[in-house]
């Protein structure tokens, strides 16, 4: 069952590289940076995962935006784009802040991109204002406790999509679950129901990249 996984991603190889050939391509900073994630092996998310982002940007009108994991700042520079507005983005790994600092600096988006240094379970509880949407990822295990913070810091009708839930496809079925992932997997499946429980969120689970949940803050 494995043997159609490419990577961290769910889809058939086909249907993978059909939907890759429709993005734009990407040029200049960009494609170095997914060069520089590939070579390093840093997860920045799915071209197509990134794309979809893109789109929802646009059409929910997000100007203000709160991210959870920048890494060296790819979706960010990529959200801070389609959005013309300002991102909040957090990072724990100061290595990985560094090279997101001057990323972001190259783009020329320090002023559209405040990086915060830190564990976003402590630094989440000390943001204030109101944030149109709130991309997570982060830790997979973490997720349900950055949600404690991230629904207070969601506006209604504010959309926060998580990523990477359906993490290889080991979310939804044992048969590919891995031994050293059951703690992880578990709480990725609590999240989800979480979610599906929630009465102030809407959420819809999409089959792209990694998996992602696109929910809707009702209230
Ligand atoms: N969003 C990025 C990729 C993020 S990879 C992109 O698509 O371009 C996940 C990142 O989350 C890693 O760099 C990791 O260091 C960071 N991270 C993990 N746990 C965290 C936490 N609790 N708080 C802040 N950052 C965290
Ligand atoms: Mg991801």
């Amino acid at each position: 069952m494995r043997d159609w996984i490419e990577g961290d991603n769910i889809n058939y190889d086909y249907i993978l590289r059909y939907i890759r050939d429709t993005l734009p391509q990407r040029e200049g900073l960009l494609l170095e940076m997914e060069k520089y994630a590939e070579e390093n092996s840093v997860p920045i998310s799915q071209p197509e995962s990134i794309r979809f982002l893109e789109i929802i940007i646009k059409i929910a009108n997000a100007k203000r935006i709160l991210e959870v994991g920048s890494a060296i700042g790819y979706s960010a520079i990529r959200m801070s784009r389609a959005a013309e507005g300002e991102v909040t983005t957090i990072e724990l790994s100061e290595e990985m802040a560094d090279i997101a600092e001057e990323n972001i600096k190259k783009a020329g988006l320090s002023d559209k991109i405040r990086l915060i240094r830190g564990d976003a379970r402590e630094i989440l509880p000390q943001i204030d204002g109101e944030f149109d949407l709130i991309f997570v990822d982060a830790a997979k295990g973490q997720y349900a406790e950055f949600f404690k913070e991230s629904r207070r810091l969601l506006k209604k009708g504010g959309i926060m999509v998580s990523d990477n839930v359906l993490y290889k496809g080991m979310t939804a079925t044992d048969e590919l679950l891995v031994h050293r992932k059951i703690t992880l997997v578990r709480r990725l499946r609590a999240y989800l129901e979480m979610l599906k429980e929630n009465k102030d969120f809407s959420t819809a689970l999409i089959p792209i990249g990694d998996g992602v949940a696109l929910s809707f803050k009702k209230i």
